[in-house]
């Protein structure tokens, strides 16, 4: 833990470090006994993009496998960066990492309908297990990688960068110290527009659209800045049939989060338009991010009591990513708990399970405790 005082965090010259304090994550890293060895499955856009290159910038944590069902992915990832062909896996074989003892962990980043069979699978092979977002496609599926990982005593932590990146907690921190005030209403948007032909447009693959895929973004800023969990939602969707992008998954959806001290979420998602961005909307103020959760560049801006000023933070020592992949680590090496463990994962799908149903069925949905 960070040892920053609340005064630091809330005052104007807060510094980083500070800044993960309420957010339950230490901005530093700790003198680790051993790197934890990770083995990375899908070789695609986000993990060869940004996942393997940010090993470098990890103290905790070192990629000491991959597995990929493109011979020349392994052929060409591994040897950019290291990787022995002993390390080298298919899908096929994916179960053998089990007599790999450099392997402690296995970060999942397949498409979204094939989290929850590798998470289970590497939990039975005795790995602890870092998955993307969303966790899965159903609650169900969420409950069986809990249930798998608890039974074979390994961390099952899902892939919320947000909750590593500096402005984000700080965000957290802010808003749920109430330096605008007390919070009252949340809003959260984020969209782009889907490229045709992929993954992402086919349900039986994804899962669902833009909600599964990019409105999860909002949903968690929503309960992360608030800390709460809401009680109902209601949600409209839009989605245009004729377009081929959308024959199977939903483009837009507008959703009404209600928490129980009463602060209201206004949440977008969008496969059809440009949104990275949320605000908290305190009784004397507001914090704003835009754009709020992009891989590099968020920009900060706070209103209180009638001023409006940027808020800028030092560059990190860790970025998001490796600060990600250095928690789980972390979490093996001391025994603690993620903070975006399974259970978060599940949260979220429970509600977006919800908001399909509050927009399928043209009502409010309550959620249960
Ligand atoms: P991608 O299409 O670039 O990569 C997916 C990989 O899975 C490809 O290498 C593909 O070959 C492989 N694959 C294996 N079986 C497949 C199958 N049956 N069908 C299709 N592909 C198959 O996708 P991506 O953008 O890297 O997304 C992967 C995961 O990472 C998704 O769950 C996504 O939500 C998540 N993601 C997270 C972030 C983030 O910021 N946290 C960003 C991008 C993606």
């Amino acid at each position: 833990m960070t040892t920053g005082s609340r005064r630091e965090v809330l005052g104007m010259g807060a510094g980083l470090a500070a800044a993960g304090v309420a957010a339950g994550f230490s901005a530093r890293a700790f003198a680790a006994p051993r790197k934890i060895g990770y083995a990375v499955v899908g070789l695609g856009y986000y993990a060869t993009r940004q996942i393997l290159p940010n090993f470098a910038n990890c103290e905790q944590s070192r990629l000491v496998a991959l597995v990929s069902g493109t011979p020349s992915k392994l052929e060409q990832y591994g040897a950019q960066y290291g990787i022995p062909r002993t390390h080298r896996y298919n899908y096929a074989e994916f179960d053998r990492i089990r007599d790999n003892p450099d392997i402690d962990a296995v970060y999942v980043v397949l498409p979204n309908s094939l989290h929850a069979e590798y998470t289970i699978r590497a939990a039975q092979a005795g790995k602890h297990v870092l998955c993307e977002k969303p966790m899965a496609t159903s609650v169900a599926e969420c409950q069986a990688m809990i249930a798998a990982c608890r039974k074979a005593g390994k961390k099952l932590m899902i892939g919320y960068r947000s909750r590593f990146e500096p402005y984000n907690r700080l965000a957290i921190e802010l808003a749920r110290g109430g330096h605008v005030g007390p919070t009252r209403l949340v809003t959260a948007e984020h969209g782009f527009p889907i490229q045709p032909d992929q993954w992402r447009l086919d349900k039986a693959l994804s899962g669902g659209g833009s909600m599964m895929d990019i409105g999860i973004y909002s949903l968690n800023a929503a309960r992360y800045l608030t800390g709460e969990e809401p009680v109902e939602v209601s949600a409209v969707e839009s989605t245009d049939r004729a377009d081929p992008r959308f024959r199977t998954v939903e483009d837009r959806v507008s959703f009404v989060l209600r928490f129980p001290s009463g602060v209201q979420a206004n949440c977008i998602s969008s496969y059809s338009s440009s949104h990275n961005a949320y605000r908290v909307h305190g009784t004397q103020g507001w914090i704003a991010m835009e754009p709020a959760t992009p891989y590099t560049g968020q920009a900060m801006t706070i209103r209180k009591d009638g001023v409006t000023a940027p808020r800028t933070l030092p560059p990190p020592a860790r970025n998001q990513f490796a600060g990600q992949l250095d928690h789980l680590a972390e979490c093996v090496l001391t025994g603690g708990a993620p903070i975006v463990a399974g259970e978060e994962g599940l949260a979220d799908m429970r509600i977006i399970e919800a908001i399909y149903r509050s927009a399928a069925e043209r009502r409010i949905v309550e959620l249960k405790a």
